[in-house]
């Protein structure tokens, strides 16, 4: 037992060793992608009430760094954040963002279209923030009302004052926000009316329980939002819509915009503008 109980502890070592030289090879390939610009966007396509029509499309970083496209955003974008790097990535993105929405502006000029940015939820705690995007709107001078700023839901659970306060600058410079990942965080319902919101968006995990032939609570909470929604006078944006029976219970509950692999994938921008040009009427 005795000799168990040590391989066992060189095993755990090991795995611990194998765990940190994981991560600071991950923050290594952070810091190389941000300098070298290795970053890129892709465009997931949010589509209109009727699942017809693109209403805009959200932001999601890509990167040619391999070791950065083998963990995937989920897990870098955290590291990111532990390692004060997430700010120069926010902007970088958000930068871009106008970017590419210059050119649709130019491109399909009175379209109807809102461009989704996720950003970090520590931003909120950067007082520095909302001014380097004020800098970003003067520079590229595209309309504010066109952008929808996405933060994750469980960032408001402890909302400070201050927190508050950059939330009330980015919304009194016109853009839009939305709450990410919606239903994950238990928000009290009554404290969505202290935040500048105008969006939720149901998580995924929600979205997906709507499979399952017994009724749980999950596939309720998906009737709750919605009729909170109508209450509070938020939009709707469901996330994850993977199949034809999810996105007609949404749509008999008169959901707003979808987003999920039934109807479109991310997509580089090329394939993202040609699709945008199909609809060109
Ligand atoms: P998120 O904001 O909830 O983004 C949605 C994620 O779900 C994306 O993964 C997207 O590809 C994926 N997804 C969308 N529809 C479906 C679907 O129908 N089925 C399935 N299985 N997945 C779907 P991705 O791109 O890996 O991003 C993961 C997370 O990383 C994002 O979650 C967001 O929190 C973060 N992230 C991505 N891009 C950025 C960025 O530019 N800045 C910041 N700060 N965070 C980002
Ligand atoms: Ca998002
Ligand atoms: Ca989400
Ligand atoms: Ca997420």
């Amino acid at each position: 037992a005795k000799k168990r109980g040590k391989n066992q502890i060189v095993l755990f070592n090991d795995e611990l060793a194998k765990h940190f030289n994981q991560r600071s090879a991950i923050i290594n390939a952070l810091k190389g992608a941000i300098s070298n610009n290795e970053f890129t966007l892709h465009f997931m396509p949010i589509w209109d009430k009727k699942a017809t029509r693109i209403a805009g499309a959200e932001v999601l970083i890509r990167t040619k760094n391999k070791l950065l496209q083998s963990v995937g955003p989920d897990k870098y974008i955290p590291l990111a954040e532990e390692n004060n790097l997430i700010t120069p990535i926010d902007l970088w993105v958000i930068e871009e963002s106008f970017k590419y929405l210059t050119c649709i502006i130019k491109d399909f000029p009175d379209r109807k279209f809102v461009i989704a940015i996720n950003i970090s939820g520590l931003e909120l705690t950067n007082s520095k923030f909302p001014s380097q995007v004020k800098r970003l709107l003067d520079k590229y001078q595209v309309p504010s009302e066109m952008i929808e700023l996405e933060i994750t839901e469980t960032c408001f659970i402890n909302c400070t004052q201050d927190n508050v306060e950059v939330l009330n600058e980015l919304k009194a410079m016109g853009f839009k926000l939305a709450l990410d990942d919606f239903g994950t965080g238990y928000t009290a319902f009554n404290q969505l009316l202290n935040f500048p919101v105008d969006t939720l968006k149901i998580d995924r995990s929600f979205v997906n329980a709507i499979n399952q032939d017994t009724p749980g609570k999950q596939k309720n909470l998906v009737d709750v939002i919605l009729s909170l929604a109508e209450i509070y006078q938020l939009k709707i944006v469901a996330e994850g819509v993977e199949t034809h029976q999810q996105l007609s219970y949404l749509s008999a509950l008169n959901c707003d915009f979808y987003q999920g692999y039934l109807l479109s994938k991310p997509l580089i921008w090329l394939k993202f503008y040609h699709l945008l040009e199909t609809e060109k009427i």
